[in-house]
């Protein structure tokens, strides 16, 4: 063990003290050449082993940088990575309460304070393997409250449908396809300007099927969409919902830690009429990657959707039977997520998460005024939470830029040209058929001198762009 903790202290002094870019990545078939990831048949000496550490730490981007703002993560939580370093210790795994003890007591815990802040007084939930397996989840719940015999006996020819909006996170197609429920039978209603799913549009699509003979199911809100942060409105839905028997799911993978500030929560009103929700930890929380939650508000639901025949092997019925959290997880062997996210949450407190929304609003606020005063840039979507999605517009004379398309390619290129010079490492996403640069505020380091340099960049490399075609 002491050598495993001389490698990992120099190459956390390497990860550290690096002046290095946000990214230094070369494309996939330049790296495969500069790096030998060959296996044999013979072992090697530990020295070798610290190289290729050394060389998996250079290559990849700096996320714990305030230039990271690629994702919807961004940052280094300290006791996070130690509880991420810790749980690779103890490799517990969760389905038995016998073998991972305290961390399915945190996680028990993790998930009150969760279901406190969503508003599900008796609610249940179990830690998942992202916002994709929360949403599959909600899905199967819905799924299993229309027609729980489908649990044993299939479709047999039924159709099911189940509706989003047309910003929903790409998982509830795969939700859709894994549940067999069909992609076509996933209906996509649109938003309006805000990004926001149309109650009444929603209306219309569940009489559509009903009029077809077919059963609604599911509606999968978002709180906080991927590409803008729009959050659907949960109270107009809820009652389309309730009057229909249908399923209300949320997907608050990226925005559901609005909750935790005062001032913002109103963002995400009404969340308590959700029956299920989906929440990242990896995401603005940042703790290490995986790290998520099914939230639901019925107690008991998990395990009658998930829980099966032959693990007898595995769950006893003894004393510590109700603790044994496999029951309500499609998995069997589970990574125990939960010490990493309780170490962070106990250090910081809910106000240390508040105070980070707080903190990236007003930067938002301040970066979007920014904007505003710059002739040469364009907002494409309201900003309802971290998102900032605005592009580059050369000058009207420019004869080569007359049309949409044209400005989206610039723009694409814009953002790609910055992560090749090293710069803030930012996305291009396409809202409502133009595309923008996708800056999102996930990093509490960030400050107004760092939005004003990348702006600059921002600016600078477009009209270099725009000059030279
Ligand atoms: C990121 C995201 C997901 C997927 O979550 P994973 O943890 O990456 O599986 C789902 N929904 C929304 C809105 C997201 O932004």
């Amino acid at each position: 063990m002491q050598e495993n903790l001389d490698i990992l202290s120099r190459t956390v002094e390497q990860w550290v003290n690096q002046n290095r870019p946000v990214s230094q990545t070369p494309i996939a078939s330049e790296l495969e050449k500069i790096l030998d990831l060959s296996l044999g048949e013979d072992g090697c000496s530990s020295a070798e082993l610290e190289k290729a550490i050394h060389d998996y730490v250079h290559y990849s981007p700096d996320v714990s940088q305030a230039g990271f703002n690629k994702l919807l993560y961004s940052g280094a939580n300290k006791p996070a990575i130690l509880g991420d370093w810790i749980t690779s210790l103890c490799n517990a795994t969760m389905h038995t309460y016998q073998v991972g003890p305290v961390a399915t007591l945190m996680e028990l815990e993790l998930i009150n304070q969760w279901n406190r802040l969503v508003g599900f007084e008796q609610g249940e939930g179990v830690m998942v393997s992202g916002g994709s397996q929360a949403n599959m989840i909600g899905m199967m719940l819905a799924r299993h409250h229309a027609c729980p015999d489908i649990k044993a006996r299939g479709l047999e020819g039924r159709t099911l449908v189940a509706y989003v909006s047309d910003q929903c996170h790409y998982s509830q197609q795969r939700s859709a396809n894994v549940l067999g429920i069909g992609t076509d039978n996933l209906i996509s209603v649109k938003s309006d300007e805000q990004g926001r799913i149309c109650p009444e549009a929603l209306a219309e699509e569940i009489e559509t099927s009903i009029s077809k003979g077919h059963t609604p199911f599911y509606i999968g809100l978002t709180a906080g969409t991927t590409v803008i942060g729009a959050y659907d409105p949960v109270a107009a839905c809820s009652e389309i919902a309730r009057k229909h028997n249908i399923w209300l799911h949320i997907d608050g993978a990226w925005g559901a830690p609005i909750l935790f500030s005062e001032k913002h929560k109103h963002l995400l009103a009404d969340s308590h009429l959700a029956d299920s929700f989906a929440w990242d930890a990896h995401k603005l929380m940042n703790v290490p990657i995986t790290a998520a939650v099914v939230l639901v508000k019925h107690e008991g639901a998990l395990r009658q959707c998930c829980a099966g025949g032959g693990g007898e092997y595995l769950f006893h019925q003894d004393h510590n039977a109700n603790y044994n959290l496999g029951e309500r997880s499609i998995q069997c062997g589970r990574r125990a997520d939960s010490l990493k996210v309780w170490l962070s949450w106990k250090a910081i407190g809910h106000s240390g998460f508040a105070k980070k929304i707080d903190y990236l609003q007003a930067i938002k606020n301040e970066c979007i005024s920014m904007i505003q005063k710059r002739t040469s840039f364009e907002i494409l979507a309201p900003s309802a939470y971290l998102n900032i999605v605005f592009r580059f517009v050369p000058q009207s004379d420019n004869s080569n830029y007359s049309d949409d398309e044209a400005i989206s390619k610039l723009n694409m290129e814009i953002c790609k040209t910055m992560m090749r010079e090293g710069g803030p490492y930012v996305d291009y996403a396409r809202y409502k058929g133009k595309v923008g640069v996708r800056l999102i505020l996930a990093n509490d380091q960030i400050d107004s001198e760092h939005i004003k340099k990348l702006l600059n960049q921002c600016e600078c490399i477009g009209k270099e762009l725009s000059s030279n075609i």
